[in-house]
């Protein structure tokens, strides 16, 4: 609604172009979208929220929504789930496309199970440098966390600065920004309660994974489209027929959640995975 009072024009990314990456070690070429590369100067806004893999979405990765549609779910699969792998794209990715500056609303924040379903938290700042890997150490250390791997990767490769003491800020102390009990997703008890072949058969009893409303869905196929897998069906029920995922190959990418405008699909946790959160243990 700013924007558009502003004159400013929302577009949705659609159309990628496949650009050569000379310095790539992950990838030599990406399909990245055409407006970042037709664009004179790029400027992250980032959200700060949780990520249920980094386990933050700050600067540098998201950088990664300048990849199209279906190659974002690509990328997941791609990385499987090997974090570093994963890590190491978001980095060179946002080596190549390379914003200008980097605009971190973390007014309200996301804290706990997110993206997709964590809990509002008053943060109260707004942080800006041109320097994504430093912007993103400095948001760690208010928050109390260590070890993200975009931050020592980035820095380690030269897209920034991940050494506290060297970052250079200005405006609020950071001492006096801190902020305490700051949740992110835990994963790591599961996978010491459980060994690991175990946790491979249970692996979907305990994540979230899509569930369709089929009250609410108008069988629109949007969803049917937006699978990058192509796991979602009809299905014929009596004289009708019903929206269905074929769980055993979903990657849980949740691009049928992003694109259903009913609001019919939602992330459901699986079994074990509930029953752990509801004992606290995840
Ligand atoms: S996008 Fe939503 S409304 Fe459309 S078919 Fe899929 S679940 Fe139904
Ligand atoms: S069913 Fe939904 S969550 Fe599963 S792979 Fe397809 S788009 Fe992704």
């Amino acid at each position: 609604m700013v924007a558009r009072e502003m004159g400013v024009p929302v577009v949705n990314f659609e159309d990628a172009v496949e650009v050569p990456v000379p310095e790539g070690k992950i990838f030599r070429k990406i399909e990245v979208a055409r407006e970042v590369i037709e664009a004179d100067v790029v400027i992250n806004l980032p959200k700060l929220k949780t990520h249920d893999v980094m386990p933050l979405t700050l600067a540098v990765k998201n950088i990664f929504g300048c990849i199209v549609g279906r190659n974002k779910a690509r990328w997941h699969v791609q990385a499987g789930h090997d974090v570093g792998y994963f890590a190491r794209m978001l980095v060179e990715l946002h080596a190549f496309v390379n914003p200008a500056l980097n605009i971190m609303d973390g007014i309200v924040g996301m804290e706990g199970n997110g993206p997709r379903n964590g809990d509002p938290r008053q943060i109260g700042l707004i942080l800006a440098s041109p320097d994504a890997v430093a912007l993103d150490r400095v948001v760690q250390e208010i928050l109390g966390l260590e070890g993200m791997l975009t931050t020592s990767i980035g820095g380690e490769i030269g897209l920034g600065e991940s050494e506290l003491s060297r970052i250079e800020c200005r405006g609020e102390r950071l001492e006096e920004v801190k902020i305490d009990g700051f949740k992110i997703p835990i994963r790591t008890p599961q996978k010491q309660i459980l060994g690991k072949t175990l946790r491979w058969l249970l692996k979907d009893s305990f994540t979230y994974r899509p569930v369709i409303d089929h009250r609410l869905c108008s069988l629109c196929g949007v969803c049917l489209e937006a699978c990058p897998l192509d796991i979602i069906s009809y299905k014929p029920s009596g004289k009708e027929k019903l929206v269905q995922i074929d769980y055993q190959r979903c990657i849980h990418c949740f691009c049928c959640q992003e694109n259903c405008t009913e609001g019919a699909i939602s992330a459901r946790q699986g079994w074990l995975g509930s029953m752990l959160s509801k004992l606290g243990l995840s």
